[in-house]
């Protein structure tokens, strides 16, 4: 993370007594979490402002040896049977968050669209709709980064149609660029092209389509945070209302009992490792200062909560909401 970006997170909490949502948020029994997740989505407050969360499924994901640099099989099941998961696969959830503020409603990513994993795709396959969000009534969607989890869920499969074409779409604007640049398609490995192409053959074509900047209030009580690592431009989302506030941090961190508990592991798809491993020290090292509430795209149901130390290492522990 650079130091622009660790400003920016002490800044942010500067001025609050009390941070970190309090109220109705409380530590959540784990049976209550699979209640959530077969309904597919909840809502809080963050002040004024309503925040929805929408479960688009799992990516049972079976590359054991492959998914954080360096770290055995062994090391991974080890990590998952501690936090009481599965070790048949690593789950790799998914979930966006609805934000309703100053009259708009803004969704923060737009799910996978049902084109990645059999298991995932359930916003667009109803869920969202079961939430009270049809396209018609998306104001604007903010992108945290241009992954196909994240963006695939805005185009129809085979024709690339746009699902949300009366929504502003708004994507931050390092994120775009290189993205956008064909040059810079070139150079990335061949796995990562055809995304490029693919966004490159949409999102320029879109007369919808803008960038917003860091550190600034995008919409009323949003503003986005350079958490750069996982993609070039990747960032999170800051919330705020009144003196309560919520990090919405996308992919800074993927599966906590993998990353969370290790931070020094490395997640192979990160786009520049040790910029991403950075990024999630100091959000952790913020969180727990400010006893913040956060949420992750990839944290599964439900997704906002705390971080609190566990051992060496650091644990999720979601909220009841
Ligand atoms: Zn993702």
């Amino acid at each position: 993370m650079s130091n622009t970006t660790r400003r920016e997170f002490l800044a942010s909490s500067a001025g609050a007594a009390a941070l970190g949502l309090t109220g109705q948020l409380a530590f959540l029994p784990s049976a209550q979490a699979a209640d959530v997740r077969e309904k597919g989505h909840y809502s809080y407050k963050v002040g004024d402002i309503e925040v929805i969360s929408i479960y688009d499924g799992v990516w049972q994901n079976d590359n054991f040896g492959g998914f954080a640099v360096d770290v055995t099989e062994d090391k991974v099941k080890g990590a998952l049977t501690k936090a009481g998961l599965t070790t048949d696969y690593i789950p790799i959830e998914f979930a966006f968050t609805v934000i309703k503020t100053g009259g708009k409603t803004i969704l923060l990513d737009a799910g996978t669209g049902g084109q990645l994993a059999p298991t995932a795709g359930l916003a667009a396959k109803g869920g969202l709709e079961a939430a009270g969000i049809t396209p018609d009534k998306v104001d604007s969607i903010l992108v945290s980064h241009m992954h196909p989890d994240h963006i695939f869920g805005l185009m129809e499969k085979d024709t690339n149609a746009q699902v949300f074409p009366n929504a502003e779409i708004m994507v931050g604007e390092t994120e775009y660029n290189f993205w956008t640049d064909p040059a810079k398609t070139a150079q990335l490995p061949e796995g990562r092209q055809g995304l490029a192409n693919r966004i490159q053959a949409t999102f320029p074509n879109w007369d919808n389509v803008s960038q917003f900047s860091s550190d600034t209030e995008i919409a009323p009580g949003i503003r986005a945070i350079d958490s750069f690592g996982h993609s070039p431009g990747h960032v999170s989302f800051h919330i705020s209302s009144g003196d309560e506030q919520l990090l919405l941090i996308g992919d800074a961190i993927i599966v906590p009992a993998l990353f969370l508990a290790n931070l020094d592991w490395q997640l192979a798809f990160d786009g520049d490792k040790n910029q991403a491993t950075a990024t999630r020290q100091a959000i952790v090292d913020q969180a727990i200062a400010d006893n913040m509430t956060i949420g992750g795209y990839h944290f599964g149901f439900p997704n906002a909560g705390k971080i609190e130390k566990d051992g060496d290492g650091h644990v999720f522990v979601p909220a009841k909401v």
